[in-house]
Parts: structure tokens; C-alpha cells; sequence
């Protein structure tokens, strides 16, 4: 035999949450969105001509650029497309981190951002969120060679001030400063309005959340034209085709229905308020989220069991066996009923383990 695995590329993937294929489940485990996308989506794909599928798609994906310039008022030179933001931000850290100089990101924070920095070999720093997991805007003023964090942060929940995210993005002009803006439409406050001024800041967002379009795989980013133009150019030496007919349609079609986003924007954030009340009258703490999604735990149950007890019920949330957060378990906000049937079940589990 050859010695070809001695030149194999080694990765330790990521690990998405479980996508069970029975359909009986209650599934709040991948913070997808528990109400359907915009019916102008299931229009829009009803007049869908599927002979086009025989053409290659508009490698600018230009329908769907120009939707969201016009929807967030950018220029659309302004907005780089991707499928997903798993996407845009792979090659976002593939075109910017390139200078040798650790990144940063927290050390409690979407775990995917360590995976890509392993993939493309970047060294990276992660400093400690604080006992309440929030960000410490010092940590992100050091030399580095990039930084990246999600707001709101997954998977606390917690948004950080946009006073910090400025001051981060002002004093750190040597670097490219990413937001991942996956969960702000359900109640942070957006960096987009400070790209205007800070060419070094580029803001992601993703339909997979808060428009329901997680099968589609439609991510995008906004920042200065410069920085749009660098990751156009890595795109085009990758792969020219990202965002299929389909995707460009429906995403076009989705960003336009602004009533229907608000309306379902509206209806987990208050569904999130209300779960929240009643965790914590069942012995539940979290930080206070402004996500679609409560990081709790229980301050006598280990979440570990409690996970289980909940998969053995078809209950299906995200617990995490990493240090500082294995004490936790991070619950998609569902639909009203199903976040009725949740709480059921710790009441009922609640008291049974007191007995
Ligand atoms: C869900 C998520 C993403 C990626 O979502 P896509 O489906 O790839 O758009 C990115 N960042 C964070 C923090 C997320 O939770």
C-alpha cells in the first residue's frame, strides 16, 4: 500500500444537530423557524418553470443581490450571497484571515468557527466570555489577526451592545471584523448602519432562522464594497454557480414579504417570552436571550439527564459536553404547542424526581 493518508487533509467536522427522520418529534434542537416560510415562497415556486433548470444560474445571483440591496438600502455592490451563511462565512474567513496572527472568537460560541479555522489552518484565541457569558470588549482590542462573533451569541442568547461592536470595529482597523448576525431579527440591534463607515466590518445574516428557509440554504453578507468585491473574487475562484434558480427565486420572494417576517418574528419572540416566565418558575436559569432559542439549566437536574429524558419523550433539544456550558441545554423556541408540550414534560419529570 501507498502512503497517500500521510498527505489527507485532517478534519475534525462539526456536528450539526440531529435531523431525525421520524416526523412525530417536537424539535427544538437546530433553532429552525417552527412556522412555514412566506406563502409568496410557495407561489413563487408554483410558477416555477422547471425546464430553466436545464441553464446554469446567474453566477452574480443578481435577483437575489439586488432584493436585499434594495431591502436593507445598500447598494448591491454592497451584498455578497451564499448558500447559507455557513457559506459566506467559510469564505469569509478563507478570503480575510490571512495574516498569520491568531484570530479571536469566545470561547463559548458557535463551534463551527473553530472547524473552519482548523480546515484553512488559521491560529486563532479564544478568550473567556465572562461568568455571565458576556463578551469583554478589552479581550477583542489585542493584536490579532481577525475576529468573529455571533450577535446574539450562540448559543447563550445574550446580544451584545452595539457600543461594544463599534469600539471593536474602530480599533481594530488592521483586521476584518465579522458579525454573525444569524439571530438578530429576534431582538438584537444590527451592525448593518455601521458598515457605512467601518470599510473593516462585514455583517452576515441567513434565511435559515427568522425567514424559515433553512432547507433553501440562503446566506448573505453586507459590508463595504471593497470587502464584497475580495469575497467575490475567492467565490469566483471557487465555485462560480453557489445560489441555485430555486434559491434566488424564493429568497427573492421571502425578503419581500415584510408583513408575513414581522408577523412570525413576532410570534417566537413572544412565545420565547412567555417560555421564559415559566422556566423560570420551574427552576430554570438563562441568560436573558434575544434569540429564538433559551439556554437553560436546571438548578437541580443535570442537563445531561434531562436531555435524555426529553429524546426518550420525542422531545428533541441541543445539550453540548463542553466545558462551562455541559450544565445547559439549548431549546429552539417551538410553536405555542409545542413549547406547551416541553413544559408538560419538566413539570411532570420535575416532580416525579422529588419523590
Ligand atoms: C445557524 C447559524 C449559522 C448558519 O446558518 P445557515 O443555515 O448556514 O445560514 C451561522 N451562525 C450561527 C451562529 C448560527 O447559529
Amino acid at each position: 500500500m501507498g502512503n497517500w493518508e500521510r498527505n489527507v487533509r485532517r478534519v475534525t467536522p462539526y456536528t450539526p444537530g440531529e435531523q431525525p427522520t421520524r416526523k412525530d418529534v417536537i424539535k427544538l434542537n437546530t433553532n429552525e423557524c417552527p412556522y412555514p416560510p412566506s406563502p409568496k415562497v410557495a407561489e413563487a415556486l408554483a410558477a416555477f418553470d422547471a425546464g430553466e433548470l436545464r441553464l446554469y444560474p446567474d453566477p452574480e445571483a443578481g435577483m437575489l443581490v439586488h432584493a436585499l440591496a434594495s431591502h436593507y438600502g445598500v447598494r448591491p455592490e454592497q451584498v455578497f450571497v451564499g448558500v447559507g451563511s455557513d457559506d459566506v462565512l467559510a469564505m469569509a474567513f478563507l478570503t480575510f484571515f490571512n495574516s498569520g496572527r491568531p484570530i479571536l472568537f469566545p470561547d463559548v460560541t458557535y463551534s463551527f468557527y473553530e472547524v473552519w479555522a482548523a480546515l484553512f489552518g488559521i491560529p486563532y484565541r479564544c478568550p473567556a466570555l465572562d461568568e455571565t457569558f458576556r463578551m469583554r470588549r478589552e479581550d477583542y482590542l489585542v493584536p490579532n489577526g481577525g475576529i468573529v462573533f455571533p450577535n446574539p451569541n450562540a448559543p447563550t442568547g445574550l446580544a451584545a451592545k452595539l457600543a461594544d461592536i463599534e469600539a471593536i470595529a474602530a480599533g481594530n482597523p488592521d483586521s476584518v471584523v465579522i458579525v454573525d448576525e444569524a439571530y438578530v431579527d429576534f431582538g438584537a440591534v444590527s451592525a448593518l448602519p455601521l458598515t457605512e463607515r467601518y470599510e473593516n466590518l462585514l455583517v452576515v445574516q441567513t434565511f435559515s432562522k427568522s425567514r424559515a428557509l433553512a432547507g433553501m440554504r440562503i446566506g448573505f453578507a453586507i459590508g463595504s464594497e471593497k470587502l464584497i468585491r475580495f469575497l467575490n473574487d475567492a467565490k469566483f475562484s471557487f465555485n462560480s454557480y453557489t445560489m441555485s434558480r430555486l434559491a434566488c427565486v424564493c429568497g427573492k420572494a421571502c425578503v419581500e414579504d415584510e408583513p408575513y417576517f414581522r408577523e412570525t418574528v413576532g410570534k417566537i419572540t413572544a412565545t420565547r417570552e412567555r417560555v421564559k416566565k415559566e422556566l423560570l418558575a420551574l427552576g430554570f436559569s438563562f441568560p436573558d436571550s434575544s434569540a429564538n432559542f433559551i439556554f437553560a439549566r436546571h438548578r437541580r437536574v443535570p442537563a445531561a439527564r434531562l436531555f435524555e429524558a426529553l429524546r426518550g419523550e420525542g422531545i428533541y433539544v441541543r445539550y453540548f459536553p463542553k466545558p462551562r456550558i455541559d450544565d445547559h441545554l439549548r431549546i429552539t423556541v417551538g410553536t405555542d404547542r409545542e413549547m406547551d408540550c416541553l413544559l408538560a414534560f419538566f413539570r411532570d419529570y420535575l416532580d416525579r424526581e422529588r419523590e
